[in-house]
């Protein structure tokens, strides 16, 4: 029956871990995971994280199934991270919203719910994006195309080229923008930047679709992350957003996330929601519970929320220190490449501008893995292994 399905290609990711596995060098280096890791290069549970789970075992929560669009509870303190208590939305009580199977989960109901009700089925994503989201859009029946986003020469944004395409564009298209800590890049628009991005999204009636993975995570406040988010809200865009809490709570494997929409009105939403029922019901019936109770116990009780944002800005503090320790390190060996770049991004992965062949050459020579466009991720440095690192990146750039 299936002698005609042929292999898929391998994901580009995986086979840097396998090839990292293999290598039995004792000092090897793998940047290129997607999930944060603390100073000894292990995985993290918050604690804040494993208070809630404390909490939460001994109230005996029977396991009953959650509503098709989640816990409220959780969907309702989510909205509140993202766009702020005071936002009008929810004051006028206009915002639709689902939980959802974290960020991907969020970024699929979203391209399910353009492809039926959105009037154009374009959506445009930076070049480059999250290597998912063409698959999650194209999946969803959209056609994913691309707005010029980054700059190979400046290893920075590619502010004229991005507001020219956007210019460019059909009026009414849809556009993916990373709301903080842009995956693979690192490279963020400047809050002018978004205000210009924000003029011309208004001018061309694009509809606005973020993409806020990392809340917090990457400035270490989430205030601050949620700029771009907030600020267009204020300025009368109906956005569409994905939330995670794959990064900033660590919730990885737990799968909470949620997707949201701005309406018109209290009554909007409601037709709104009512529609993402009929899409969330055939695909998977409703969300999976746990790690949602997590992270309202967490967003509900002050003194515990307030522990949280004090271990996020730990992550995020921890990374903006080991872009600066890679950053002094080169430059102590006496590079004479500018390295601004890799403390000038934020997040978690940073464009090092490493061609393939040098990425090649870490791999072969150094045991250094990250992927061949050059990215790293910075959760893998650690204070250990930043000084051999930066040796390697010097080597192969010389
Ligand atoms: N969007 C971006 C930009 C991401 O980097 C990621 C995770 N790497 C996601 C969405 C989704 O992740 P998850 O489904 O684990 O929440």
């Amino acid at each position: 029956t299936w002698a005609s399905v042929k292999m898929g290609p391998p994901d580009a990711i995986l086979g840097i871990t396998e090839a990292f596995k293999k290598d039995q060098y004792e000092q090897k280096i793998n940047l290129g995971v997607g999930a944060y890791r603390d100073d000894a290069g292990l995985p993290v549970v918050l604690p804040s994280v494993i208070e809630a789970e404390e909490r939460l075992l001994k109230s005996c929560l029977d396991k009953e199934y959650a509503g098709i669009t989640g816990i409220s509870n959780f969907t309702k303190l989510a909205a509140d991270l993202a766009y702020g208590e005071e936002s009008i939305v929810l004051k006028e009580d206009r915002l639709a919203v689902t939980q959802t199977i974290s960020g991907t989960g969020a970024l699929r109901i979203g391209g399910e719910f353009l492809k039926k009700f959105h009037p154009s089925t374009k959506i445009l994503l930076p070049q480059p994006s999250w290597a998912n989201h063409a698959a999650v859009f194209r999946s969803s029946g959209l056609q994913p195309e691309t707005y010029r986003y980054y700059n190979k020469e400046t290893i920075g944004l590619d502010f004229e080229g991005l507001i020219e395409d956007l210019k460019n564009a059909e009026d009414g298209t849809a556009v993916l923008l990373h709301a903080c800590a842009h995956n693979p890049t690192g490279v963020d628009p400047t809050p002018d930047q978004w205000k210009q991005i924000s003029e011309v999204v208004k001018a061309k009636g694009h509809f606005p679709f973020f993409d806020m993975a990392y809340q917090g995570f990457a400035s270490g406040s989430i205030e601050r992350d949620a700029f771009a988010v907030r600020y267009f809200v204020e300025q009368g865009h109906q956005i569409a957003l994905c939330q995670s809490f794959a990064k900033n709570m660590g919730l990885y494997g737990e799968r909470v996330g949620a997707f949201s929409l701005v309406a018109e009105s209290s009554e909007e939403k409601a037709r709104i929601e009512s529609q993402f029922k009929i899409l969330v019901r055939p695909l998977y019936s409703n969300p999976p519970i746990h790690g949602a109770r997590i992270a309202s116990t967490i967003l509900g009780d002050a003194q515990l929320k307030a522990q949280w944002l004090a271990e996020v800005k730990t992550m995020a503090d921890r990374m903006i220190t080991m872009r600066q320790l890679l950053k002094d390190n080169l430059e102590a060996l006496g590079s004479t490449q500018n390295w601004d770049h890799v403390t000038s991004q934020i997040g978690m992965f940073c464009y090092t501008g490493l061609s393939g062949e040098q990425v090649d050459e870490l791999a072969q020579k150094w045991s250094v893995y990250c992927t061949r466009d050059g990215r790293i991720s910075i959760a893998g440095i650690t204070s250990g292994n930043v000084k051999r690192l930066a040796q390697a990146i010097h080597e192969v750039s010389k």
